[in-house]
């Protein structure tokens, strides 16, 4: 049925969408799993309200990178025309201003024999990925408006790269010790 859906270029339905998430929670459920991440799900209002029928959402944690890091990301994305891999070219290193740190995110490159191949998608220009932040923007607000309502909502905002985000978003959930608690276990 999905790939029906899929390769007649249609988007897969809510309703299908919410019964496969509804038996893979299940399962994990009858498998005692501690708990689980939906990783950018629900992205509208009727989603959201589907999957509170579902299954109850502790938390919503909303990533905020800097609009201007986005951006440049965007652009530096490149693909090698051969193999197909993804890469980001782009090297961010922006000064942290009053009081703010600062943001490094270094380029994620190609190894050698992939470097002449690389092609930029058609879609990512300037103009392109503002428009796509601007929907992106206008389409997650309700969502983020509705997570508000009920307590729900951890806006975090991105610092830089992994390395610096990493610690600051385990604090933010409560999890400072988490790895010591892992290690300790161990
Ligand atoms: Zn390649």
């Amino acid at each position: 049925m999905l790939s029906e859906i899929v390769n007649q270029g249609k988007l897969v339905s809510d309703e299908i969408i919410i019964s496969l998430l509804s038996v893979r929670l299940a399962a994990g459920e009858a498998k005692r799993e501690p708990g689980f991440i939906l990783d950018g799900f629900p992205r509208t209002i009727k989603q959201a309200e589907i999957l509170e029928g579902v299954t109850d959402i502790d938390l919503v944690v909303n990533l905020k990178p800097k609009e201007e890091v986005l951006l440049e990301k965007c652009l530096g994305r490149r693909i090698c025309s051969q193999c197909g891999g993804n890469f980001n070219v782009a090297s961010i290193n922006m000064k942290g201003e009053n009081g703010c740190p600062g943001t490094v995110m270094p380029p994620f490159l190609p190894p050698a024999h992939c470097m002449s191949k690389l092609i930029i998608r058609s879609d990512d220009t300037e103009a392109v990925v503002k428009e796509r932040l601007r929907i992106y923007n206008e389409m997650s607000q309700p969502v983020e408006e509705f997570y508000r309502s009920r307590g729900k909502l951890l806006e975090f905002d991105l610092p830089g790269g992994i390395p610096e985000t990493w610690p600051k978003l385990l604090h933010a959930l409560n999890l400072d010790d988490y790895e010591e608690k892992q290690s300790a276990a161990a």
